[in-house]
């Protein structure tokens, strides 16, 4: 049988851990050729041999740090095959009060989440036009809805990547290229597990505790698995979901309280 994704490449930034890794994953099942992206050469290298291979699928890794926006460029050109798929996904911002951030920390989130993610597009795009068929899928938050406390700085940051998005989607629809927005609702990874343990930290309650309050607030009782993440970037990546772009998608458990 031929898989849905038989014949395409994708490009999973963040790829070593977590909703990356459980995408690249999700794709390379749907039968892609999964290119990984992160920074540790090592562990990529072993996440590629464990990647499912369908059909003629072959996955790479491309050894890059997103905050280096100045190498990315450069380092994109050792990308093998034309991208259909890209994924812009990496690390979030760390938490606190909003009026204690500094600049540095507004710079080193405007450049990993916005900047890289848009070299990263600059990039595939041409190819994906030739092709006549591309995917964009920016990992952000729910926060682009509902501001989350104590996350001033990725709040301020989704924003811009909300908008940067929206504008994109019409400039690339005509072209077959669709872009799209993952909303995360709470999602059991270290990414999780490090804001919890810094919010137990700030406010002096046990991480159990924090956590505790944090799952009451989610209507399905539970955090997500990244698979389940995962599922929806793989949805959205896939040739049936042509006619959807602009769109974000919160995938967070019912937590969103606005329609
Ligand atoms: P994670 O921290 O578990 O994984 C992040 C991945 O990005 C890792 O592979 C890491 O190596 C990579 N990465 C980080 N900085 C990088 C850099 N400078 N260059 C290259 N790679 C880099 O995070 P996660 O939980 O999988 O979340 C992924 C994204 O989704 C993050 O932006 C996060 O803020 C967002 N998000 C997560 C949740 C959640 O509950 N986990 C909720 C909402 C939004």
């Amino acid at each position: 049988m031929k898989e849905l994704l038989s014949g395409y490449h994708a490009l999973v930034c963040g790829a070593s851990r977590g909703i990356g890794r459980a995408t690249a994953h999700a794709l390379a099942t749907q039968g892609a050729s999964v290119t990984l992206l992160a920074r540790d050469a090592e562990k990529l290298a072993r996440l590629e041999c464990e990647l499912p291979r369908l059909g003629s699928a072959q996955h790479h890794s491309l050894t890059a740090d997103l905050d280096r926006t100045d190498t990315l460029p450069a380092q994109l050109d050792a990308l093998r095959h034309p991208v259909h798929i890209l994924v812009n996904n990496s690390g979030g911002p760390p938490g606190g009060p909003l009026l204690e951030a500094t600049p540095e920390q507004f710079r080193r989130a405007f450049e990993r989440l916005l900047i890289a993610a848009h070299l990263l597009t600059q990039a595939v795009v041409p190819d994906m036009r030739a092709a006549g068929y591309g995917r964009i899928i920016n990992v952000i938050s729910t926060s682009v809805r509902e501001p989350i406390p104590g996350l001033g700085v990725s709040n301020t940051i989704r924003a811009a990547c909300a908008g940067w998005a929206k504008t994109l989607a019409r400039e690339l629809a005509p072209h077959g290229v669709t872009i799209n927005n993952i909303l995360p609702g709470f999602t059991a990874t270290a990414r999780l597990a490090s804001l919890f343990s810094a919010r137990a930290a700030d406010s002096g309650q046990p991480a159990a505790e924090v956590e505790t309050v944090a799952r009451a607030g989610v209507p399905a009782g539970r955090f997500a698995q990244a698979e389940e993440i995962a599922a929806a970037i793989a949805f959205l990546a896939a040739p049936t979901a042509a006619y959807i772009t602009g769109v974000s998608l919160p995938v967070d458990g019912g937590r969103l309280h606005g329609i």
